[in-house]
C-alpha cells in the first residue's frame, strides 16, 4: 500500500509533458499560461491625468492658497480619448478629465474641486491649493515598462491577470492544452437520474461530481453511459473511452469482490497497472495505470471516496498536465471548536465545516458512504493516524468543492 504523496509523486512522473495551443484571451480565463509574456507598450502608454480637473504647470500654481488664489487662462479641453494641440504655455491651464493626457508642457493636475471659475469669467480658473510637479499625475510606464513580465509560464489566468495582457493589447495567448478526461460510472446497480428504479437499483451520482472537479481543474470532461458489472461490457467500456480522451476516469468495481472488473478489463484492454491501493481514509482502492500515453484512475465506488481520491491525486495531476507550478488544492487556516479523533492506523481526510470565524468542527458522519456530510463539507481536514487533536489546535482545511 502505497502513501499518499508516494502515489502522487509517482502519477505526476507518469502524465504526459504539456503541450500548448494559441487561444483568444477573451476564451482564456482559468486556462493555464504556456509563456512568458513581455509586454509590447508601456502602460500607462501617457502621461494622463487621474481626476477631473485642471492639467497646468505646477510653478504657476506653487503658492495659491484659498485666501490668494492663482487664476490662469483655460486655453482648451482634452476629454479622455482627445488631445490637446500644442503646449501648454506660462500662465495657461487646459481642461482634463480622468484618463485625459497631459498636454505637453503640463506636469500637474489641480483636481476640480481644489478650484473655482466666476461667474461671468468662463475663460479664468481660479485655483485655490498649492500644486506640486506630478499631483494627480498617472506617469507613462509607471505601472509597466515595455518589455516587462505580463505573465509567466505556469500561471492560472486570474481576471486581475487577464485584465492586465488586455490593456496590453495582447488578443491570444498561448497555454497549456486541457486533456479530455472521460468518466464512467461502473455498477450494475446504478440508473440514471429520472428513470424507474426496481428494488436494488440505485442513482448514480458520481459522474456529475467528478465532472464538476474536472472542470475546476481546468480539464474537459467527457461523461459515458454507465457499465454494467461484466468483464466484456468493462472492457469495451474502457476502449472506447480511451479511443476519445486523453485520461479515463472511472468508479466503482475497484476492491477484491467478484464482480470488481476494472482491474482485470483495465489490463486485457492494453493497460499497464502502476498500483491500486493508497494508505488514506476514505478511499484506500484507487488504482493507477497508464494506457499508452494515456493515463487511467479507477476511482471507489462510494462516493465520498471518489471525490476524495479525486481531490488528492487527480486535480494535482491534471493540474500539472497543463503545465500549472501551483497543483496544490486551495487551504484555509482555521481553528478546532471541537476536539477530533482518527484511531485508525490510516490518514483520515476528515469532512469538516470552517466557518467565517476559521472555527472548524465535523461536517457530519464520516462513512464513506454519507454524502450529506459531503455536501455540507467546506474542505478536507488531513488527520494523521491514532491522532487525536484537541480543540483549539491551529489546522489547515483543503478546499473540496467544485
Ligand atoms: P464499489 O466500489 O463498486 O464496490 O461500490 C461501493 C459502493 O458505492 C456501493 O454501495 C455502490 O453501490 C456505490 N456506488 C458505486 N458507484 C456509484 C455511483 N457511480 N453512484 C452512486 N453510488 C455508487
Ligand atoms: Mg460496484
Amino acid at each position: 500500500m502505497l502513501e499518499l504523496e508516494d502515489a502522487l509523486a509517482h502519477i505526476l512522473a507518469t502524465i504526459p509533458s504539456p503541450t500548448s495551443e494559441s487561444i483568444l484571451l477573451r476564451d482564456a480565463a482559468r486556462r493555464v499560461q504556456a509563456e512568458r509574456i513581455e509586454s509590447p507598450i508601456d502602460l500607462p502608454l501617457f502621461d494622463n491625468s487621474a481626476m477631473d480637473g485642471y492639467g497646468v504647470r505646477s510653478r504657476d500654481v506653487a503658492s495659491a492658497a484659498p485666501e490668494s488664489p492663482t487664476r490662469l487662462r483655460l486655453v482648451g479641453r482634452a476629454a479622455a480619448g482627445e488631445t490637446f494641440a500644442g503646449e501648454l504655455a506660462a500662465g495657461t491651464c487646459v481642461r482634463l478629465f480622468t484618463g485625459s493626457p497631459l498636454p505637453p508642457g503640463a506636469d500637474a493636475v489641480v483636481m476640480q474641486e481644489d478650484t473655482r471659475v466666476e461667474p461671468n469669467a468662463g475663460d479664468q480658473v481660479l485655483f485655490l491649493e498649492p500644486t506640486r510637479t506630478g499631483d494627480n499625475v498617472r506617469w507613462r510606464g509607471e505601472d509597466v515598462k515595455r518589455g516587462a513580465t505580463l505573465a509567466a509560464p505556469g500561471e492560472v489566468l486570474s481576471a486581475g491577470r487577464l485584465s492586465l495582457l488586455a490593456a496590453a493589447g495582447l488578443v491570444r495567448v498561448r497555454v497549456g492544452r486541457r486533456p479530455v478526461v472521460g468518466l464512467l460510472a461502473t455498477g450494475s446497480e446504478l440508473k440514471e437520474p429520472g428513470e424507474p428504479l426496481v428494488p436494488g437499483q440505485i442513482y448514480e451520482s458520481n459522474r456529475i461530481a467528478l465532472a464538476a472537479l474536472v472542470c475546476r481543474a481546468g480539464a474537459i470532461p467527457e461523461v459515458f453511459p454507465l457499465v454494467a458489472d461484466a468483464l466484456a461490457a468493462t472492457r469495451s467500456a474502457l476502449t472506447e473511452a480511451f479511443r476519445q480522451c486523453d485520461a479515463v476516469i472511472t468508479s466503482g468495481g475497484v476492491s477484491v469482490g467478484e464482480l470488481d472488473f476494472i482491474r482485470p478489463a483495465f489490463e486485457e484492454t492494453g493497460g499497464a497497472l502502476q498500483f491500486w491501493k493508497v494508505a488514506i481514509r476514505p478511499g484506500r482502492p484507487f488504482v493507477f495505470g497508464r494506457y499508452g500515453e494515456k493515463v487511467f484512475f479507477g476511482l471507489p465506488g462510494n462516493p465520498v471516496s471518489a471525490l476524495v481520491t479525486f481531490l488528492l491525486l487527480v486535480h494535482p495531476a491534471l493540474l500539472r498536465w497543463q503545465g500549472a507550478a501551483d497543483i496544490s488544492l486551495p487551504s484555509r487556516a482555521g481553528v478546532l471548536a471541537e476536539s477530533l479523533a482518527n484511531p485508525e492506523g490510516r490518514r483520515h481526510f476528515m469532512r469538516v465545516k470552517l466557518d467565517a470565524s476559521g472555527a472548524v468542527r465535523s461536517a457530519g458522519v464520516q462513512a464513506s458512504h454519507i454524502l450529506s456530510s459531503m455536501a455540507a463539507a467546506d474542505g478536507l481536514l488531513d488527520l494523521p493516524p491514532r491522532t487525536t487533536l484537541a480543540a483549539g489546535t491551529a489546522v489547515q482545511v483543503i478546499s473540496c468543492q467544485g
